[in-house]
């Protein structure tokens, strides 16, 4: 945990107790703050109070004795429109900040030299940011990884003076950054830029503004300049001197790092590393990801071959393109988290033929008629949930499939008529382009249940 000092004997009101509210009330708690908690969920101060912490209506304070107020970044702070309390702040002029505005506080009082990774960017956040930690522990780094990822910052060990090999890897969402105005990274990673969360944002231009408020104060930023959008932000900081490496996976002229195809190259043309047969990194996407983990660590003198065979044994997500195992010929692929056709578009375009593809859920605006293209590349699919029936339509006749209605139905069907197959790697992907809801409470249990129903098959091997 990192106490957090920077408050001491003064008063913070803290709303939101969800994920990562009740380490942040805990680190300010311990590092002398007077702290009044609240949260619009009774269950959830109960929580609180029963932890020993001071939970009270905050309408009820005396704002003109507040400090800071402390929000989690889960509340909206602008759009729709601000909460409650973000609104009582704004009266009193009490700042707004959260966790990771925290973080950057007491790094700032402890040792500001420390190294801090932050990623950002609309897609691939938690992988490039769990692959630059694997590679930095991988070259002997202590890499203390969290954010909006796994551990709540402030439940991190925190940045020391005299603990030179440790460093701080953080992926950082957009709210987190709205809420962080001394966010300042050693290296700042911002991968691309689509519309999402426009809801939170109010328009994509201030949504962009946001994630550059991470990149601009960065010492380097690594960005992907495939979207122009995040290329305006690259050059913004380029121009204004700050040091600045650029990725393209679509050969786009001038980048420092291209991903075109499998291999990794710099802007002379040298190899830095060939993604073949990494199952873990399949598809452009992820060589986008690994390119800018890779740029990562070569400013931080990592050696070329530590990187080489970090990225050769990365994991990879839960949930993301996971490698399950094989049943019989087949290898079998956890997606549960491509919830939109967007996500699933990216698992289709990984493998070329032999997809026996089990998708379906609570529907997304506009179902999966964008795939259309990719549907050559389906040799059957097995629709589950609400959508099986809309998705049945999309798919029509040209591409075979069966309504299996559950997902116990489709794996086993799935796994009949792969091994039957021709192909010979016939792929089993759970890509279920829906919200899980009509099912399942989140994406992690589908995958999870996905995951059990596939070890209890015969011939099931992990891998
Ligand atoms: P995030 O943390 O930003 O949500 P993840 O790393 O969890 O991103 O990946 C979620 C999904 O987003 C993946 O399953 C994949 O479909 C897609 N994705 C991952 N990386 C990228 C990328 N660089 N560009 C576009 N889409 C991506």
């Amino acid at each position: 945990m990192i106490p957090v000092e920077t408050y001491r004997g003064r008063r913070i009101a803290l709303f939101g107790l969800g994920g990562s509210g009740m380490a942040t009330a805990k680190a300010l708690v311990a590092g002398g703050a007077d702290v009044t908690l609240w949260d619009d969920s009774p269950a959830a101060i109960e929580k609180a109070r029963v932890a020993g912490l001071h939970a009270a209506d905050l309408r009820e304070l005396d704002w003109k004795s507040v400090s800071a107020l402390v929000l989690s970044p889960g509340v909206p702070l602008t759009h729709p429109e601000p909460h409650w309390s973000v609104k009582l702040a704004h009266a009193f002029s009490v700042p707004v900040i959260g966790d990771v505005d925290l973080f950057f506080r007491e790094r700032a009082r402890r040792a500001p030299d420390s190294i801090v990774v932050c990623i950002t960017g609309t897609n691939g956040k938690s992988t490039t940011t769990a692959l630059v930690a694997h590679l930095l522990r991988e070259a002997g780094f202590d890499a203390q990884m969290g954010g909006n990822i796994g551990t709540p910052v402030l439940e991190l060990a925190p940045p020391e003076a005299n603990a030179p090999r440790r460093v701080h890897v953080l992926e950082v969402s957009s709210y987190q950054i709205d809420l962080a105005p001394t966010i300042s990274p050693t290296i700042g990673i911002h991968l691309n830029l689509s519309p999402d969360h426009i809801d939170r944002h109010g328009s994509f231009d201030h949504y962009a503004a946001v994630k550059e408020r991470m990149i601009a104060p960065s010492q380097i930023a690594i960005v992907g300049i495939d979207d122009p959008a995040s290329e305006a932000i690259a050059m913004r900081h380029a121009r204004a001197g700050g040091r600045t490496v650029t990725i393209s996976v679509v050969a786009k002229h001038g980048a420092s790092i291209h991903a075109a195809g499998r291999v990794i190259t710099n802007n002379q043309g040298e190899t830095l590393a060939d993604l073949a047969g990494i199952g873990s990194l399949r598809g452009s996407h992820n060589g986008q990801n690994a390119a800018a983990a890779l740029a990562a660590c070569l400013q931080l003198s990592v050696p070329r071959d530590i990187i080489r065979k970090g990225l050769a044994t990365f994991p990879g997500l839960a949930h993301r393109m996971e490698q399950i195992g094989r049943v019989g010929r087949a290898l079998v692929i956890n997606d549960s988290k491509a919830t939109n056709a967007d996500s699933t578009g990216k698992a289709l375009l990984a493998f070329e033929d032999g997809l026996f593809w089990i998708c379906g859920g609570k529907a997304k605006a506009g179902g999966i008629a964008d795939l259309a293209p990719l549907f050559p590349r389906v040799a059957k699919a097995y629709l589950i949930g609400d959508a099986a029936g809309s998705f049945a339509k999309t798919l029509g006749p040209a591409v075979p499939h069966v309504l299996s209605g559950t997902l116990e139905a489709a794996v086993k069907q799935a796994a009949e008529d792969a091994n039957r197959s021709f192909f010979a790697e016939p792929v089993i992907l759970l890509s279920p382009s829906c919200a899980s809801f009509d099912q399942f409470p989140n994406f992690e249990v589908r995958g999870l249940v996905f995951r059990d129903l596939v070890s209890a098959l015969p011939g099931f091997r992990p891998l």
